[in-house]
């Protein structure tokens, strides 16, 4: 049985103590679940999360790193420093990094390492943009992206991987994929995982689809088999929408 997931990409929102407040209303509210939940608040919340969390069952992720091990690299977070304070996963190759940050691929390839070598899990997300879709070119450009970024790992890297499809134009844009859109894509992404690293690791990847999910559609999307959970942005900043997501699983 693939694992289910919820996370919630809480993106450059929330403040310290809007942070300690949606997670009491979180844990207030959480019902009993069989998906596993995650958080990703910003790297400055990330301890206080943890305090906060403690006992109750939300993993506190992160929603990037640096590729480097340590350094003269004037800002940034590299993978030991989220281990220290606790966290075991690292969403890696957002959209919004890739197109406000200029990361590629290639720079993908050094972050996956890094992660990995590390013990980190990743969420990997990926997706195309409108342009791709509306000529035709969506397949062809998730699997080079999947091609480029992931193909040279080994199986047993697997384990530590989730895959995250997130369409660029569904991006808090109110716009969704339908369930039989997203549903076709991720029949894709399996297959396409699958012919590479063997059908065990097809089969057990979990694969989430983010892109403006809500309440109202949660439920339909998730229903469809190669879904399993979803990244959720705008709609995990409300404790009741994301719980409803939750409910939705
Ligand atoms: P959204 O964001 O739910 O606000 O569309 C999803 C994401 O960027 O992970």
């Amino acid at each position: 049985m693939r694992r289910k997931i919820v996370a919630g990409n809480w993106k450059m929102n929330n403040d310290l103590s809007e942070t300690e407040a949606l997670l009491n209303d979180l844990i207030a509210q959480m019902p009993s679940t069989h998906a596993s939940v995650m958080v990703a608040p910003t790297f400055v919340n990330l301890f206080q999360a943890f305090t906060v969390l403690k006992g109750h069952d939300i993993e506190v992720i992160a929603q990037n790193m640096h590729q480097e091990e340590n350094g003269a690299y004037t800002g940034e977070i590299s993978a030991k420093m989220l281990k220290s304070v606790g966290v075991n996963t690292v969403i890696l190759g957002h959209s919004e990094r890739r197109a406000y940050f200029g990361e590629t691929d290639e720079l993908l390839v050094a972050k996956v390492n890094t992660a990995l070598a590390n013990d980190l899990e990743i969420v990997f997300c990926f997706g195309e943009e409108l342009e791709d879709r509306t000529s035709g070119n969506h397949f062809s450009l998730v699997e080079s992206q999947l091609r480029n970024a992931l193909f040279h790992l080994d199986v047993a890297d697997w384990k530590g991987i989730v895959l995250a499809y997130e369409p660029v134009w569904a991006i808090g844009t109110g716009e969704t994929a339908s369930p039989e859109q997203a549903q076709e894509m991720h029949a894709f992404i399996r297959k396409t995982i699958a012919d590479k690293f063997g059908s065990e690791v097809g089969d057990e990847v979990s694969i989430l689809y983010g892109g403006s999910v809500k309440p109202a559609n949660a439920a339909e999307i998730f229903a469809k088999e190669d879904v399993d959970g979803g990244l959720i942005g705008g709609a995990a900043l409300k404790a009741a929408d994301f719980i409803a997501i939750i409910n939705a699983i």
